[in-house]
């Protein structure tokens, strides 16, 4: 494959065939001005290019690589699955098993159950968030949804508003195309915030469905919730008979082996809890559970439809049992450790280089932003020198590390990622943090 083509002529060529050339916009690698590297094969910690120039990947497929790329038993459990037919648009037995060990893993240590009692398979996370506003709506009679500024739950119409991930990497306030009567469903508050969230019950409760919360965010960087905010937002909803909506897509069965939920220092009680990403250990797969009187008002069972010609596709939940059996103690325990060491080293490398940052951490999830003190929302986030990202994440590349192509995203370390691939991620970094010493505004 080395040699054939370069990434410059990948991109004209992509260009020419999709939008920007990619399928999903922070591909497109705009707000770091920089080539998308086009990728041919991956294993491990390591990307390839066509170039045959390979990376150790920060990036993790944005989440789902948890175990490395291509893990053995990932992939050995998909081909089994495909040997046996691509997908039959009717039951298996391995949706079944899948549902049984998310709803299993989802609880808090020592307890005897979980929030989930019920589990709807769905293909990606952007379904599983838009199934469960729909499911709340449907629950409670009331259609306002309450989401936070710089939250991402995907990009079904009425979440994009102030949405982080790509949208914060775009700055945009939110998309065409959304009639304005949908975006009005939709009442954006500030993070970290409990007076506002008390404010916009106070004067709307009895229209509220639910407050759709990322469980600990992670696409406007990592900011993490403060302590017990989790807990009072959803006793605020609970008082007016709303439902708080758990997204865990990005850090379900990723912070630990029951998500945020399982690590939250304060307990609390989530009424419809989403999944994705390592869920499907790499294959398009999401999901989401909560109750089973809740969930059982979804059809077949009752009145809220949902639907998937794809949906708990074998291949897909074959590779979510497999990722899902894999991901022991031992394997927290290295993303834990491995991520860590990065994070440190990352903060050691820009302070010597004397740039102003904070690594912010939630569990093994973090990120750099370039403020002087703890961004704790979106405003706060914004008013970051993201202009110091750039040269830093081109100065990573260069040296062969690849990292999400935006301030905005966090870091995914995976439990491949050894003592050799860490090594080559923390000598990259010095240069990297000069490069953002030397950055400017303009
Ligand atoms: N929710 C959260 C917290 C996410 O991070 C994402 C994707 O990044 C989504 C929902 C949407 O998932 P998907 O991209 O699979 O549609």
């Amino acid at each position: 494959m080395s040699g054939q083509t370069t990434n410059e002529q990948e991109f004209a060529r992509a260009r020419g065939a999709m939008p920007g050339g990619v399928n999903s916009p922070v591909r497109a690698f705009g707000s770091v001005q920089e080539t998308p590297r086009f990728f041919v094969s991956a294993s491990g910690p390591y990307v390839t290019d066509v170039e045959g120039r390979e990376y150790v990947d920060l990036v993790g497929s944005w989440g789902p690589a948890i175990l490395g790329h291509a893990h053995p038993a990932v992939v050995k459990a998909v081909q089994d699955a495909a040997a046996h037919g691509l997908g039959f648009g009717a039951s298996t037995p391995g949706e079944t098993e899948l549902a049984e060990l998310i709803a299993a893993r989802v609880r808090r240590p020592n307890a005897i159950a979980g929030p989930v009692e019920r589990v709807r398979l769905v293909s990606t996370g952007t379904e599983a968030t838009m199934t469960a506003i729909r499911l709340a709506r449907g629950a409670t009679g009331r259609d306002l949804i309450v989401k936070f500024a710089g939250h991402y739950h995907g990009h079904s119409d009425g979440l994009l508003a102030e949405a982080g991930s790509g949208v914060a990497t775009l700055a945009m306030p939110g998309s065409a195309g959304v009639p304005a009567p949908i975006a009005a469903q939709t009442l954006v508050i500030a993070y970290n915030d409990l007076d506002a969230v008390r404010e916009v019950f106070a004067a709307r409760g009895g229209d509220i469905a639910a407050i759709i919360v990322e469980a600990a965010p992670a696409n406007m960087g990592i900011v993490p919730p403060s302590r017990g905010f989790n807990a009072a937002i959803a006793d605020i909803a609970h008082a007016h008979g709303a439902l708080l909506i758990l997204d865990e897509v990005l850090t379900g069965f990723r912070v630990g082996p029951a998500g945020w939920y399982g690590i939250d220092p304060v307990p609390f009680r989530p009424d419809l809890i989403t999944f994705g990403k390592v869920v499907g250990g790499g294959l398009p797969l999401a999901a989401l559970g909560g109750p089973a009187a809740l969930m059982e008002l979804l059809a077949p069972l009752g009145p809220v439809y949902q639907a998937g010609t794809l949906s708990g596709n074998p291949l897909a939940v074959a590779a979510g049992r497999a990722t899902l059996d894999h991901l022991d103690d031992a394997a927290y325990a290295r993303i834990d450790a491995a991520a860590a060491t990065i994070a440190d080293a990352a903060a050691s490398a820009l302070s010597e280089a004397g740039v102003t940052h904070v690594v912010q951490r939630s569990g093994s999830l973090f990120s750099i932003q370039f403020a002087a003190t703890p961004p704790v929302d979106y405003d706060t986030v914004k008013a970051q020198e993201a202009f110091r990202y750039p040269p830093f994440f081109r100065s990573m590349l260069q040296q062969g590390v690849s990292l999400p192509p935006s301030v905005f995203e966090a870091w995914f370390v995976s439990a491949s990622h050894d003592d050799d691939a860490v090594a080559r991620i923390l000598e990259a970094l010095p240069a990297a943090a000069r490069a953002a010493a030397e950055a400017s505004p303009g």
